[in-house]
């Protein structure tokens, strides 16, 4: 124990109301032991100061402060600088609010595109969210501001989000579900992980020993473990299982239920000591804050970053005839989405603007343009009269814009989608303006995967995912050629909703959910199956183009050193996003085909090559055997792929890794061989699972009010 000294001075009762929040957002004072109150606030991209009323539903107002792009914008751009940035400067503004620990970054994989809580997320792929997720995670916590990484684990759908059992598989689970938290955790130390309000294999995650145990043990985490707001079901059972701090304060009865544990001997105040060492480690860190003059951020400043940040995160899909960037035309601007901006998700993440843009607005300053509102955004059944006006201003102009995307009440916080369609009215406003009008481009607003219809019939399409309060800027920038595009998606666009992996088994009965898939999530399923998508995972392109040199590895001393080159062979300076596959083949476990690794972004002149050095350590070719229950490394040969996208690698060569683990060959069920998961029988989950699946009926005996 760290603070000993201090924790022998506490009363029992005092050490009790540490482990359960003072109020909404805070944890109490001990003043005179000069323990200070921790102070929490949402969120991922910008912060929810609340001073008054409190809600962990973004309901209630809180001050105004930069709404940065959403994290899964932030994924598209593939760029850890940035990455980086985006948390330092959030960070500062935490600290000039007062705020101790940001409840953020959300780092849970994207499932199924349905969740809809995926804008807050950054991909499907752990490797590229723990890695974005660990430079966010240092950049806040330079400012000496914790992050709390959530929400662990598994929390992949709304549905039933406060009471689903999640029955998963001990591979997919260590490999894709808790791999971006293992990063973070060994790379940055957060001070804090929110466990998720889901179960895991039949325990809820904040009672759930295995899950908290592979953390601090595993991992060796020392900050604290957080229930995500009113996620504690049994005090005592959570803080048994090593749970810390429950939240918010101000319900339950958890204080007493924890004084009463001690006095009847159902915890050990020894132990009680060493969950209050873990919550003392992060409190006195901050008491290192106060000394300091307070500071002042720059609004303009972080206007600025969050432009910045949107810019690095645009993807473009598509560009006929080089129609971007825009020359001068005469341009109509079609769709709400122009004026109203659609730039960040909905539920606690919701962030109170200091400077909201619009492109329709920055448009009219600079060009002469036109504008119709094309759609309803709630009211999505009155079409006709608005697709009527647009279609006659289309047909007057050289060039549509037309500004689409999900609206509001289809990505929240509290509910999944029910398709992947835009509003039925966006559709066929775009489907009509297509039929006058030979130069259509699409700028969708949209935080997680939508279905394109009408995407053979225009010549371009642009997303700014959730673009925060710049993004409108930053959009403008890239249609007009000021910025070169230069992300990539972060996550597989499927040409229908039926071919999502999860389909089968999204989103469970009324009491679970089962990841038949296993570890075929995204990208890892499609390219197996060589499932045509509409647009794959790590794709997008840019107004220049880049070839691929000389691929040239070593292996020096356990460290995997990869040599290639890039070369600008456009006429515009611009960025590219290298991404590092491995494959193997004939492997005695089951594998997707091809696993990102590494990647790279770098900025290239037109005509200049540059060097890429990229160092992969051994750890890249582990993989969790669950007959050892371990990482494990199989020896053989494997193959290293460079990629401008998962489905498009351009240079590869094979290296031999050798391993001192031995593993067996075993005979899984031909489904997960081959990555044909679509129709998992029961018997062959079970075996993977190493376990009977539990019931999937509720049992009437088990309804309490926590059910949803
Ligand atoms: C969300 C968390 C959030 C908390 C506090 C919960 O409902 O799941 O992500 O940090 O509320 O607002």
């Amino acid at each position: 124990m760290k603070y000993k000294n201090i924790i022998e001075k506490m009363s029992l009762e005092e050490k009790a109301s540490l482990c359960v929040g003072f109020d909404y957002w805070t944890t109490i004072a001990i003043d005179n032991l000069n323990i200070p109150s921790i102070r929490m606030s949402d969120g991922p991209n910008g912060l929810r100061v609340q001073k008054s009323k409190s809600d962990n539903l973004g309901i209630n107002e809180s001050e105004i402060a930069t709404c940065f792009p959403s994290l899964s914008a932030l994924a598209n751009s593939w760029n850890k600088e940035i990455a980086y940035k985006f948390g330092k400067t959030l960070g500062k503004e935490a600290r000039c609010m007062e705020i101790n620990i940001v409840l953020g970054p959300g780092i849970n994989i994207k499932r199924s595109p349905l969740c809809g809580r995926n804008f807050e997320y950054f991909s499907e792929d752990p490797y590229l969210s723990g890695i974005l997720g660990s430079y966010y995670v240092k950049g806040i916590q330079e400012n000496n501001v914790g992050a709390c990484i959530k929400h662990f684990a598994a929390n992949n759908q709304e549905n039933r989000r406060r009471t689903i059992n999640v029955v998963i598989d001990e591979k997919a689970l260590n490999e894709i579900y808790l791999k971006a938290f293992e990063i973070i955790v060994k790379k940055e130390k957060p001070w804090a992980i929110m466990s998720a309000y889901n179960r895991v294999n039949g325990e809820y995650c904040s009672e759930n020993k295995k899950l908290i145990d592979i953390a601090r043990k595993n991992w060796k985490f020392d900050g604290v473990f957080i229930t995500d707001w009113g996620a504690n079901n049994d005090r005592v059972k959570g803080l048994l299982a090593g749970l810390d701090l429950e939240m918010p304060g101000g319900r339950g009865n958890g204080k007493n239920e924890i004084i009463k544990a001690v006095q009847t001997g159902k915890i050990n105040e020894n132990y009680l000591d060493e969950i209050v060492d873990n919550i003392l480690n992060i409190a006195l860190k901050i008491n290192k804050n106060k000394k300091e003059k307070e500071q002042q951020y720059d609004r303009e400043e972080h206007h600025k970053m969050a432009q910045k940040i949107a810019e690095e995160s645009i993807v473009l899909l598509k560009n006929d005839k080089k129609i971007l960037p825009l020359k001068m035309n005469k341009i109509a601007i079609i769709g709400d989405m122009a004026k109203n901006p659609r730039y960040q998700g909905a539920g606690s993440s919701t962030v109170n603007p200091y400077k909201l843009e619009n492109l329709l607005n920055i448009f009219e300053k600079e060009y002469n343009v036109s504008y119709s509102k094309g759609y309803e955004r709630i009211a999505t059944e009155q079409y006709d009269k608005l697709i009527e006006e647009a279609v006659s201003m289309a047909k007057k102009n050289d060039i549509v814009i037309i500004c689409a995307g999900l609206t509001e009440n289809y990505e929240s916080e509290g509910m999944d989608r029910k398709d992947l369609d835009l509003p039925t009215n966006q559709n066929k406003l775009i489907e009509e303006i297509c039929k006058v009008n030979n130069n259509v481009i699409i700028v969708l607003s949209n935080g997680s995967v939508v279905t394109m219809p009408w995407k053979d019939k225009v010549k371009a399409i642009i997303t700014g995912y959730l673009g925060g309060e710049a993004g409108a800027r930053a959009m403008f920038n890239c249609l007009t050629g000021v910025v070169n595009p230069s992300g990539k998606l972060a996550e597989t666009y499927p040409l229908k909703l039926q071919d999502i992996p999860c389909y089968n088994y999204f989103p469970g009965t009324e009491v679970s959910v089962e990841y038949k898939e296993s570890i075929y999530v995204g990208y890892r399923y499609y390219n197996t199956c060589k499932k045509k998508v509409a647009y794959p995972f790590g794709y997008g392109l840019s107004y220049t183009e880049f070839e691929y040199l000389n691929l040239k590895i070593q292996n020096k001393n356990d460290k995997i050193i990869l040599e290639f080159f890039i070369k600008n062979i456009g006429n515009v300076k611009g960025k590219e996003i290298a991404q590092v596959y491995i494959s193997k083949d004939n492997s005695k476990l089951f594998r997707a085909n091809r696993e990102l690794r590494e990647f790279t972004k770098i900025e290239i002149e037109p005509g200049e090559i540059k060097k890429v050095s990229i160092e992969l350590s051994k750890d890249a070719f582990s993989i969790y055997n669950t007959q050892n229950k371990r990482w494990e490394i199989e020896e053989g040969n494997y193959k290293i792929q460079i990629g401008k996208s998962v489905e498009n690698i351009v240079l590869e060569d094979e290296i031999f890794i050798n391993s001192n683990d031995i593993l067996q060959n075993i005979d899984f069920p031909i489904a997960y061989k081959t990555g044909n998961i679509n129709n998992v029988t029961d018997e062959d989950f079970e075996k993977v699972l190493g376990h009977k699946i539990p019931e999937r009926k509720i049992k009437l005996s088990e309804i309490t009010e926590d059910n949803t």
